[in-house]
């Protein structure tokens, strides 16, 4: 893969393809993580007299312009990272997007607006995908991919664009797939994977390869209530993925027969009902045992034993992968579960990577210094489907 110290970019137009999917509340963005790890490419590039063209999405629009997925706070806050004026442009391949263009000097930076804006940018149909790809072209002469949050996607400015254009990875793709590959390859023993998040689905395909890697495997936030549920216990009204059970019992047997700790929790703060996320008012909660969920309570946090196994579980670890809250910690009566395995991570001796947007936001939220960690990963699909042994698109298209 090539690096952006193998283009010649003065003077040219570079297409930036960054994730700068951030969480927003109205207009106001509420974890800048991914604006600040996208800014140190732009910042080389400009300063080798770039005229950096950046785009990325935004949530998920429906093919069309939608105000509250504008891109506009993020030019400003991109703005006050950098320390340079952003142009915005307030259309994706339009007359605000070829204006704002042609208006760089070297070393300027514009942001067009919000790439699923438009229908070509995420459509299953090549042809189409393949003509908002050139009208993305006609926009640079150069492409970097460096939106590592979007390389599992099979779309048009990840997947298309790239093949349009001489092209590179930036700096926070090559450290991504860096980090990755030491996941992959040797790792330093023992290897503890910590699974959360609402997300399930999406992450149970993961723990198929991890089997075959981790000396442990914790499991908590919502993931954790459709594994209790296959081993027959009753789950109330938690999240729970009724066609995943057979799965979850297929993994828990080749866990046993690999040897593999699979760890589930030993006790939940359950509720009737879900916190209150934006008054963030007092909940009220009990404390169970994982196998005496009441059946009108749902399950919203880890107790403090399981709090205390996790940590036990990670303090010897030589290499720690984790992706997903241990609970709903938005609400701070629901955060101490993430709170101490965000801390076990901190003190164990082993190499630690967080993956996925919402956990990387909760370290954050949560007040840890995100530089003790050994990495914060930007992206938790695309980080997932790397370690499931699956080919990214976005990594494919950037190596032809
Ligand atoms: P990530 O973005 O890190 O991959 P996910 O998007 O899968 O993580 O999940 C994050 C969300 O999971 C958070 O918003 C959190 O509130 C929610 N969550 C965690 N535990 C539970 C639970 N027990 N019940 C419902 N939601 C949960
Ligand atoms: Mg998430």
């Amino acid at each position: 893969m090539k690096t952006i110290e193998d283009l010649d970019v003065t003077g040219k137009r570079v297409f930036v393809r960054a994730d700068l999917n951030v969480p927003l509340d109205g207009a106001t963005i509420t974890d800048d993580g991914r604006i600040r790890a996208v800014a140190p490419t732009i910042a080389k590039l400009l300063e080798r007299g770039a005229k950096v063209v950046v785009a990325s999405h935004l949530g998920r629009p429906k093919g069309e312009p939608e105000a509250k997925f504008s891109l506009a706070p993020v030019a400003e806050r991109l703005g006050e990272i950098l320390g340079k004026d952003v142009a915005f442009a307030t259309d994706t391949v339009g007359e605000s997007a070829a204006a704002a263009v042609a208006g760089l000097a070297d070393g300027q930076v514009a942001l067009l607006e919000n790439l699923r804006f438009n229908a070509g940018e995420t459509s299953k149909d090549d042809a189409e995908r393949k003509a908002f790809a050139e009208q993305l072209a006609a926009l640079a002469d150069l492409y970097v991919g460096d939106g590592f949050g979007a390389v599992h996607r099979k779309h048009a400015s990840v997947f298309d664009l790239p093949a349009l254009l001489p092209h590179a990875a930036g700096d926070l793709i090559a450290t991504e797939v860096g980090v990755l590959k030491k996941l992959t390859d040797e790792v330093a023993r023992p290897y503890v994977v910590v699974l959360g998040g609402a997300k399930v689905s999406d992450k149970l395909g993961v723990i198929d390869n991890l089997l075959k890697k981790a000396d442990r495997i914790l499991i908590g936030g919502g993931m954790a209530y459709t594994f209790l549920a296959a081993q027959g216990h009753e789950v109330g009204i938690s999240l729970l993925q009724e066609d995943q059970k057979g799965r979850c019992l297929e993994y828990l047997a080749e866990a046993e027969k690999r040897g593999v700790e699979f760890v589930l929790p030993v006790d939940v703060l359950v509720s009737a009902e879900f916190p209150d996320l934006k008054g963030k008012t007092p909940a009220t909660f009990d404390l169970v045992s994982s196998d005496a969920i009441p059946a009108d309570k749902e399950g919203l946090d880890i107790g403090p034993k399981t709090r205390e196994l996790y940590a036990e579980k990670l303090a010897d670890a030589g290499t720690v992968f984790w992706n997903g809250p241990m609970g709903v910690f938005e609400h701070p009566d629901y955060a101490n579960g993430t709170k101490a395995v965000a801390q076990a991570l901190l003190d164990s001796p082993g190499f630690t990577v967080v993956g996925g947007g919402d956990s990387a936001a909760a370290v954050r939220i949560l007040g840890f210094d995100e530089n003790a960690f050994g990495h914060i990963s930007t992206g938790g699909g695309a980080s997932l489907e790397y370690l499931e042994g699956k080919q990214l698109p976005g990594l494919t298209a950037l190596e032809g």
